[in-house]
């Protein structure tokens, strides 16, 4: 069978002839062609979808090298004849960029540190490649001038050749790593290198028109370095830019003074957080003095949430109270793990107020006869008010 996808990977469009055709599972075939422009998949690069005949075909794989790609095609009668097979061409192009792409970035890699490059992945929305050296990251730094090297293999438009070479033209061609001939060796001769690539690639480099590095990370012992090409690339840069502008434009500030803005408004806002708070356990302990003292079983309560203060400052808030008269004092003060409670007492049992209010809302905590201390699930001044008049008449009977 022809494979044409490798004779001219810009082809969209085709007519061939059905050689088999068996149902899968009642919804679905599998199609084998004499010709072909579907690419089944191979070297990190997605297969092509399309449509056979106006069908949808889902999947396209080829066992072996060289044996028959199969199409998996949405059909529940079987296709005979000959076909009109088209590709998704968005979806390839794509791939074409970032596989092209990946090229200008392995070579540029293997120029600046001398890195191997294992394999490609190109996933929907991502693409990486796997590098075999000890370098644990790429930095700022190395990373721009990676982005200089395939911007400047970019401008110079070279092309891109994609073939079967004859063992003396193979013996020619500027291979890193020389591959054994054999007559289905495809070789892509990109740029300033060549090397065996069973994919589909653009024409010349100019195409790529950007490549973006994103991260790099350690995988399986090996580097990782995560990309984008190609309008994907291009799309990223423009959101970016975009993104940029309108903060800049937000912050009143040039776009060159954008990252010295944000340390400077999150330093701002730490400042004024810390004031704020301040602030707040000012005003609390100020409500708390002028509380409004309730009298239950003859003692004289205050009951009380407190808003922003810590621990330590309710247990201070409770003894200033305690100081000014009152028998039985409850400060609680919600936060991220539950509402810190304290019960501080003159004559009534602290310790036994607090597993009152536990019992009530649920929580743990505990402490002596005139303080006790911890954390419940909930709190409601009313409720909390109700359970501890309950217990004080309690005590009386
Ligand atoms: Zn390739």
């Amino acid at each position: 069978m022809a494979y044409l996808y490798h004779v001219d990977p810009y082809r969209r469009s085709f007519d061939s002839a059905v050689v088999r055709c068996e149902p899968l599972d009642g919804e679905r075939m599998a199609v084998v062609l004499e010709d072909t422009c579907f690419y089944p998949g191979g070297g990190g690069q997605p297969c092509d979808l399309g449509t056979l005949d106006g069908l949808a075909v889902e999947e396209v794989f080829q066992k072996e090298e060289d044996g028959p790609v199969t199409h998996v095609l949405r059909a529940s009668t079987p296709l005979t004849g000959r076909v009109h097979g088209e590709i998704d061409w968005a979806r390839r192009y794509d791939h074409m960029q970032q596989h092209t792409g990946q090229h200008l970035l392995s070579y540029a890699i293997s120029q600046r540190f001398g890195g191997y490059s294992l394999g490609l992945h190109v996933g929907a929305q991502d693409a990486y490649v796997d590098v075999r050296t000890e370098l644990e990251s790429v930095g700022p730094e190395l990373a721009a001038q990676l982005e200089a090297d395939v911007d400047a293999l970019v401008a110079a438009d070279l092309p891109v050749r994609q073939f079967f070479p004859s063992q003396e033209e193979l013996a020619a061609l500027p291979l890193r790593k020389a591959p054994p001939f054999h007559p289905h060796l495809r070789i892509v001769h990109c740029g300033p290198e060549a090397v065996a690539c069973c994919g589909t690639h653009l024409s010349s480099t100019g195409q790529v028109r950007l490549v973006h590095l994103m991260g790099s990370a350690r995988s399986h012992g090996n580097l990782r370095l995560f990309f984008l090409a190609g309008d994907r690339a291009l799309r990223h840069a423009r959101l970016c830019m975009a993104q940029a502008q309108a903060a800049a434009a937000g912050l009143s500030c040039g776009l060159g003074n954008l990252a010295e803005m944000v340390e400077r408004l999150k330093a701002e806002t730490q400042a004024l957080r810390r004031d704020l708070a301040s602030l707040k356990r000012e005003q609390a302990l100020a409500r708390l003095r002028n509380a409004e003292a309730l009298v239950l079983g003859g003692v004289r309560a205050v009951i009380e949430t407190a808003e922003g203060l810590e621990p330590k400052q309710l247990q201070e808030a409770a003894s200033a109270l305690l100081k000014e008269g009152a028998g039985l004092v409850c400060l609680a003060a919600p936060g991220n793990a539950g509402v810190t409670a304290v019960v501080a007492a003159d004559g009534p049992d602290a310790g036994a107020a607090f597993r009152a209010l536990a019992g009530r809302f649920g929580g743990k905590g505990g402490g002596r006869r005139d303080f006790a201390q911890g954390l419940l699930q909930g709190f409601g001044r009313d409720d909390a008010l109700a359970c501890l008049d309950a217990w004080l008449g309690d005590k009386a009977r």
